[in-house]
């Protein structure tokens, strides 16, 4: 028989207990989950949807890029375990090392190769963009590859549980409850980790923040597309080619540089657009409005590109995104705030437990100011809205879980908080699973312009 909680809203059945609760299966919480359980501890994973793997899988975002630092990969760890893992399915594309060097990133056959799967830097300011290190996947080699590390290091992983609150005692986290069809079910723990990248749990849970939103997108993705034809005519018709690339543009309102990008599923390729601004994330009606602008907009898009574009003649939807793509919504205000200023300078914190490109996270930025035994980690981390523009990519995402993972398991080895949690002992943990805590400025870090 399952203990009851009482709680503001009525009862919850206690369904388990854990060292460690994450909550949101996306980037970052499998991360945080993952490498909570590699140090030891017990780790439940709550997640509302049916799948895990967030926007990089239900958002269907399909580039993994902000890893680099011109040659350095600045993420690792789990990030590049993934990478790894869906490459020896053929399910993962990353430039051959060759085109990676300095002498061959910027010649045209480079690009010409690797421009059309998004693997360049865009953060560079040069035309065209470096090829780099990067990573075009296919989003249910993602999920699958999260399900084998979760059976490898025993993550309980509990879907179909959309959190609903914190429980906090005395200003320390105990617990979250889900909402579920069986009801309210919590879940209690000794530390909480926030992945849910809308900072519900620190949030409920008290904790300073600020709410500010982006650009929404309907991800979509169309087969039947003859990308080889279609390349062909992008480079060796160029005026025709730009012309067309304009009005697809003008017809879909708002969209990066390329619309189309290919997956590792022949003639499938993905598309991160329409840009839709002033619509929040958090708004039931605006998420709405943005699922059926969205299809709107790409239904234009698919009959223009059928009648008009080469490679094109046959494209059809293969499917929307079942998660929208929401970009920014609360942000934490933790111990610290990491400023525009912070990314674009590279400012260094001696408390720096992960890295992007080539910025810094320091570990207060993973931390809420008034609550104890809650971490964030992700899209929702403690920065500024315009910090978070340039600083919100997967990759980052899961190096804060990961990070976060290890500072649960440094806590509660040491029987302490996790504000009192020794970062030299995270750092080097982080070390020693392969991911760069960026403890260690990097001697050649240049100054890049932001982008997307
Ligand atoms: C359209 C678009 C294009 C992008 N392009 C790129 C790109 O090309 N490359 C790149 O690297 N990044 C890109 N990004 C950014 C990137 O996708 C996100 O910043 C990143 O996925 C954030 O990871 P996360 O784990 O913090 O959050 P999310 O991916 O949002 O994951 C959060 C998880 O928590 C779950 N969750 C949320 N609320 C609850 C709840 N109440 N209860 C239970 N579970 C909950 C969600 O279902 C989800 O699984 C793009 C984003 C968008 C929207």
């Amino acid at each position: 028989m399952n203990d009851i909680i009482r709680i503001p809203q009525g009862h919850a059945t206690i369904v388990d207990r854990s060292d460690v609760v994450v909550v949101g299966g996306g980037p970052a919480g499998i991360s945080a989950a993952v490498s909570a359980a590699r140090n030891g501890a017990s780790v439940t994973l709550l997640e509302r949807y049916p799948y895990v793997g967030g926007l990089a899988a239900g958002g269907m975002v399909l580039v993994l890029d902000d890893m680099v630092n011109g040659l350095e990969i600045t993420v690792q760890g789990i990030c590049t375990e993934m990478i790894e893992r869906m490459r020896r399915k053929n399910l993962c594309m990353v430039p051959d090392e060759n085109d990676r060097q300095i002498d061959r990133r910027d010649l045209p056959e480079s690009w010409r190769r690797w421009a059309r799967w998004g693997l360049f830097d865009f953060h560079t300011p040069t035309a065209p963009h470096p090829i780099c290190y990067a990573a075009a996947f296919d989003p249910d080699a993602f999920k699958q590859t999260a399900y084998d590390l979760f059976a490898e290091t025993r993550v309980k992983l509990r879907t179909h549980s959309w959190f609903s609150s914190a429980i906090v005692e005395d200003g320390t986290v105990k617990g979250v409850v889900c909402q579920t069809k069986e009801g309210l079910q919590a879940v209690m723990g000794g530390v909480v980790i926030d992945a849910t990248g809308d900072l519900d749990v620190a949030a409920s849970a008290g904790a300073s923040h600020v709410e500010d939103s982006f650009i929404l997108t309907t991800v979509s993705r169309w087969g039947g597309v003859d990308t080889e034809a279609a390349e062909r005519f992008e480079f060796e018709e160029p005026e025709l080619f730009k012309r067309l690339d304009h009005e697809a543009k003008r017809l879909l309102g708002g969209c990066w540089a390329y619309w189309w990008l290919k997956t590792p599923l022949p003639g499938v390729v993905w598309l991160n657009c329409p840009h839709m601004p002033k619509l929040s994330g958090m708004k039931v009606e605006d998420l709405t409005a943005a699922e059926l602008e969205g299809r709107a907009r790409m239904g234009r898009l698919l009959e223009f590109a059928r009648e008009k574009i080469p490679g094109f003649e046959n494209a059809y939807v293969v499917d929307f995104a079942p998660q929208t793509g929401v970009r920014q919504t609360r942000m934490l205000q933790g111990e610290y705030v990491v400023t525009k200023d912070d990314v674009m300078s590279r400012r260094h914190f001696t408390d720096t437990v992960c890295r992007g490109r080539d910025y810094y996270t320091p570990y207060r930025a993973l931390l809420p100011k008034e609550v104890d035994q809650l971490l964030v980690a992700g899209r929702h981390y403690s920065a500024t809205p315009q910090a978070q523009k340039s600083s919100r990519e997967i990759p980052p995402c899961m190096a804060m879980g990961e990070a976060a993972g290890i500072a649960a398991t440094v806590a509660l080895n040491a029987g302490t908080t996790v504000h009192k949690a020794d970062v030299r002992a995270i750092q080097k943990q982080m070390r020693a699973q392969g991911a760069d805590p960026g403890d260690i400025p990097s001697a050649n870090a240049t100054y890049l312009e932001a982008a997307e």
